[in-house]
């Protein structure tokens, strides 16, 4: 590539004939893989601008890109540029007002260990090294969602460089539709978010309790079982707790039961909470009381660097029959060929989310009961498509039995999904689209239109 034809691009520009292209071109979910023309990492705002003005005048398609974790790889593509804005992550504490102001392309573990060594709690996502503002855009579901909200409810105003190369700032009363449709629906569709503004919950000098809970010789009766105790359970539960119950099968080990989540309370009475789970034979707890920040990093251990998946998750509005759990165990009763873990996931709504209205942001919703994802993990590229075509078969059903698609947990095939992910909110969201992206300068294969 002539480097006249990269004029305009500053930051570190990185092309295919660059050594580093290979790692630069890599998502985390490693069964990505896609060539994009030029990827650019930011350093400061004005090379987020500079590199929108330069794929518009080159007519080269954008991606954004702060974490990487897309699903499906959305934020990278063939012959597109890639505006990498994860140096971008200066994070700025005010314990006076209890603000976390956070660039753009901070990753969970960052954010956790300023706020975690400074005795805050922040409602962030599982994985160290998803990208907060990818997470904040699309809801951001976490450990303690059911105490504090999803993330983007503590989103207090946002940044975003628009198709012009214009900074805007958004929040309840600038740019308002701007900001409402940035908590749920904002990832890569109206503009560049470069900055956040979190509220942090008031600083809380009680401990948290890790909990985890599995069962030992599972079959597939008794993953219905659970199912069954899960779904009532969670009606009346305690709002401190959240939990995700994983029902899997596994190469090497077989099918398996396993459940983990943070309680806000001590661990005598997350037993007691957690007493139903127990008629269940085989029933092991585990409960480890720390700081927040030590339980955090016990969590971001168990997470490899990356790995080769398809998965997706949408939302459970209602109780299901014996017949129908059973069904949805048997769903990983026979894992594809390469698998090394099939699975599905419950990840418990209600508690504060449910505080929120379904139009008071974009994240439409807020009265489910709990996401149920599927997955399946490989290692060897030989297998993709069995495991892939497995969890699109599966999905199938699912689909039928649930409501609505969750955007952080996404699905190409979805032949409708502004309004999978979006329900109701989807024509305002298309106008706000309208207002802000006019020219549809920032489109991904499920962006808005
Ligand atoms: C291992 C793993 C664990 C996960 N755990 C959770 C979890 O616990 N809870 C949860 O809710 N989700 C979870 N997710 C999903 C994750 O939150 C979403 O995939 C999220 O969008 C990832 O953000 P990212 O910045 O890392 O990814 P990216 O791939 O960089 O971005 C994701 C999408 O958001 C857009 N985007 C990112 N940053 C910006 C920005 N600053 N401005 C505009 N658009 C932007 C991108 O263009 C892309 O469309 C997990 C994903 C993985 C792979």
């Amino acid at each position: 590539m002539d480097s006249r034809y990269l004029k305009g691009l500053t930051g570190e520009v990185v092309t295919p004939k660059d050594p580093f292209y290979n790692e630069a071109r890599q998502e985390w979910n490693r069964a990505i893989n896609k060539f994009p023309l030029v990827i650019v990492y930011c350093e400061r705002k004005r090379d987020v601008v500079n590199a929108i003005r330069w794929a518009r005048k080159r007519n080269v398609s954008i991606r954004i890109r702060s974490g990487g974790h897309h699903y499906e790889g959305y934020s990278t593509g063939d012959c597109v540029l890639v505006i990498d804005i994860s140096r971008l992550n200066e994070l700025k504490l005010n314990k006076k007002r209890n603000l976390l102001k956070m660039g753009a392309g901070a990753k969970n573990t960052d954010v956790y260990d300023l706020i975690g060594s400074n005795g805050y709690v922040f409602p962030g996502g599982t994985c160290p090294t998803v990208g907060v503002s990818g997470f904040t855009l699309g809801g951001g579901w976490g450990y303690s969602s059911r105490l504090y909200g999803l993330g983007c409810d503590s989103l207090l105003e946002l940044e975003l460089v628009d198709y012009k190369g214009k900074l805007i700032k958004a929040n309840k009363s600038r740019n308002s539709d701007l900001f409402w449709a940035c908590r749920g629906a904002g990832g890569g569709n109206f503009g560049l978010v470069v900055s956040m503004k979190f509220q942090l919950p008031k600083p809380a000098n009680s401990s948290v309790t890790l909990v985890s809970f599995f069962y030992v010789g599972t079959t597939s009766e008794k993953q219905a079982q659970v199912m069954n105790i899960w779904q009532n359970w969670l009606k009346e539960l305690d709002k401190r707790m959240t939990l995700v119950a994983s029902f899997y099968n596994a190469e090497g080990e077989g099918l398996g039961i396993f459940a983990r989540g943070f309680f806000y309370g001590s661990p005598e009475k997350a037993r007691e909470i957690l007493e139903p789970f127990s008629v269940v034979e085989g029933f092991r707890l585990e409960l480890e009381e720390s700081s927040f920040l030590e339980a955090v990093k016990k969590v971001e251990a168990t997470y490899p660097p990356y790995e080769k998946f398809k998965s997706t998750g949408r939302f459970v509005q209602r109780s299901y029959s014996l017949d129908e759990l059973e069904t949805i165990a048997e769903l990983v009763q026979n894992p594809a060929e390469g698998s090394d873990y099939a699975a599905v996931s419950f990840y418990a709504m209600g508690g504060e989310i449910t505080e929120v209205g379904k139009r008071d942001t974009a994240f439409f919703y807020r009265d489910a009961r709990y996401i149920m994802g599927i997955q399946s993990v490989w290692s060897d590229d030989a297998f993709a498509m069995e495991n892939r075509e497995w969890v699109r078969e599966r999905f199938a059903y699912i689909k039928r039995i649930t409501e609505g698609s969750f955007v952080n947990f996404p699905i190409s095939h979805l032949k409708n999904y502004e309004r999978e992910y979006f329900g109701d909110n989807a024509p305002r969201l298309n106008r706000v689209n309208e207002k802000y992206d006019p020219f549809n300068v920032f489109k991904f294969p499920q962006g808005l239109k």
